[in-house]
């Protein structure tokens, strides 16, 4: 049998070059980063047909943020959303998804490829808009679009290959008030329904690995069950997506198949630690993607807080990727404002999951130099060390140019104890 080249493959005999850039970037020794890759733990995302700025994702990597883009049929704007994906990356985004679903999609995904960052898609997206209906949709014209997405230099490709006939059935047996969420899981329950079929990418899962290796295309296994509202969080269709992912995820990597696993969207707090390790056991440590998770429903407006509190949870307990979420989540497609405001959000969680799981002495030092400068009251220190120092700075100045802030001005709480120390001798 022949065995397509696979940046896997590699791993086994060696060190590729790009392992060696990725493992730089990480402060992490390139043979045990290869050696992470050939076991399925870390992934980088690097279509050989494209290239530009790469990330390892996974074991001992800084947690990475993605950041989604797209038109909609309501709102087909290529130009805007280019912008979006632009100030995505000012602002921290270390990969994009193109989930475009209106207009000329080849022509979209064209656009975004030209960005210097690993890019993902969803082709089921393209194959339902093309087939007109999800119904409508047949093995061939899926296959058909992901051999397109894989040619066009697309890095990695979200596949709901355990949204399958067990899963539709765990949702007749055990039924949830929301039903199916992801777009995708949705497109694959109609498919299966309406034709009477199991889902192509989980009866035909061999042949797509064959045609991912070829390409060398991470798979993100969607987790197209993933619950839509805190109260659905312990139903079945999940448990029963995750047991079929777990086995998907193990199947990858003999085929040379790079593999993430996505994982849940709503779930309360308490549950996301258990969700987080459950997957990581289930698939060997598998990087894990997460779509938030929102660990409350009543929030609108401010998803993206509710997003970075689990996601900063989740990396706490071992998530590598999250999804950033944006304040338009659940009501409206992102405006160039909302993205930069969830990036930021989602890399502040990100940031804060780092903090207690990468290597201390790179990861604290920048919260030291913080307290110190606060301590000194040394304002411009604390806006080069900030994570958005510019906009500190216009929170700070909106008051006026000052010593202390406005917060308590003459009763700088800071300020009073220094003087005092000075005056009295005490710290230094
Ligand atoms: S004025 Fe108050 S809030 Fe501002 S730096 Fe001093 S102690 Fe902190």
């Amino acid at each position: 049998m022949f065995f397509m080249q696979t940046l896997i493959r590699e791993c086994l005999k060696g060190v590729p070059p790009e392992v060696v850039s990725a493992a730089r970037d990480e402060h992490i020794d390139p043979h045990r980063m290869a050696r992470a890759i050939a076991r399925g733990r870390i992934v980088i995302p690097a279509n050989p047909g494209r290239a530009h700025r790469i990330c390892a994702i996974g074991e001992g990597c800084g947690i990475r943020v993605n950041v989604n883009v797209g038109t909609s049929v309501n709102r087909c704007d290529i130009d805007l959303e280019i912008r979006k994906a632009r100030a995505a990356l000012d602002n921290g985004a270390d990969t994009l998804m193109d989930l475009s679903t209106g207009g000329d999609l080849r022509e979209v995904r064209r656009r975004v490829l030209e960005l210097d960052a690993p890019v993902g898609t969803v082709p089921v997206y393209e194959a339902v808009r093309r087939a007109g209906s999800a119904g409508d949709v047949d093995s061939d014209l899926l296959f058909r679009v992901i051999r397109e997405h894989c040619e066009d230099g697309v890095d990695f490709l979200t596949l709901h290959c355990g949204v399958n006939l067990d899963a539709v059935d765990a949702l007749k047996t055990d039924p949830r008030i929301m039903g199916v969420v992801s777009r995708g899981g949705a497109f694959h329950v109609a498919m299966m329904v309406e034709r009477g079929e199991e889902n192509p990418l989980y009866a035909e899962y061999d042949y797509l690995l064959e045609m991912l290796a070829e390409y060398d295309v991470v798979i993100s296994l969607g987790d197209g069950m993933r619950p839509g509202c805190l109260h659905d969080a312990g139903r079945l269709a999940k448990s029963t997506e995750y047991l079929t992912l777990a086995g998907l995820a193990k199947r990858a990597l003999p085929a040379g198949v790079q593999r993430m696993v996505e994982g849940p969207g709503h779930i309360p707090l308490d549950q996301v630690g258990y969700n987080v390790r459950m997957i990581k056991e289930m698939t060997d440590s598998a990087p894990l993607y997460l779509l938030g998770p929102l660990v409350t429903d009543i929030a609108p407006g401010y998803d993206h807080v509710t997003a970075a509190i689990g996601g900063a949870v989740a990396c706490m307990h071992g998530a590598d990727f999250l999804c950033m979420v944006t304040p338009s989540e659940h009501l409206a497609l992102p405006s160039p404002e909302d993205i930069m405001e969830g990036t930021r959000v989602a890399r502040i969680a990100a940031h804060i999951g780092d903090l207690v799981r990468k290597d201390q002495s790179r990861t604290w030092g920048r919260e030291l130099q913080m307290a110190e400068a606060r301590q000194r009251l040394d304002w411009d220190e604390q806006f080069r060390l900030a994570l958005y120092g510019d906009h500190a700075r216009r929170i700070h100045e909106r008051d006026g140019d000052m010593e202390t802030c406005s917060m308590c001005g003459d009763l700088c709480a800071i300020k009073i104890v220094q003087e005092i120390f000075d005056k009295k001798g005490g710290r230094e």
